[in-house]
């Protein structure tokens, strides 16, 4: 499936992002898993553990929304994606972009900063 061409992501030097969200994911799941395990044990810490990785997940995904942009016209493509690709798919969709949605420049030959 993958021809290992560069993710435009990656080479729009922007796949740390990613990473981070990942991280934030990664943690409102935790919290998920605390609060599943509070329910187990009688503690009070459920609906704290579950607002917490519910705002966690919410505020990642928020970011990322606002962070991960076209280095060409700085348009929101993780917005763009969501609110014009189908449900299913706009995450699929959005990894495999080679050209701005919205600007319609290549977004794969950017970001080889000389110094
Ligand atoms: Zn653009």
């Amino acid at each position: 499936m993958s021809t290992g061409t560069t993710n435009w992501i990656v080479a729009s030097g922007q796949i740390w992002k990613l990473y981070v969200a990942g991280a934030g994911f990664a943690g409102s799941l935790v919290c998920f898993t605390i609060a599943l395990f509070a329910l187990g044990w009688g503690g009070g810490e459920f609906m704290g553990m579950t607002a917490c990785g519910i705002f966690l997940a919410c505020a990642t995904f928020v970011w990322l929304t606002a962070v991960l942009r076209c280095p060409h016209c700085l348009a929101k493509l993780v917005w763009t994606m969501v609110s014009t690709r189908p449900h299913s798919s706009w995450l699929i969709d959005l990894a495999a972009l080679d050209r701005c949605p919205v600007c319609n420049r290549g977004l794969i030959r950017v970001g080889r900063s000389h110094p």
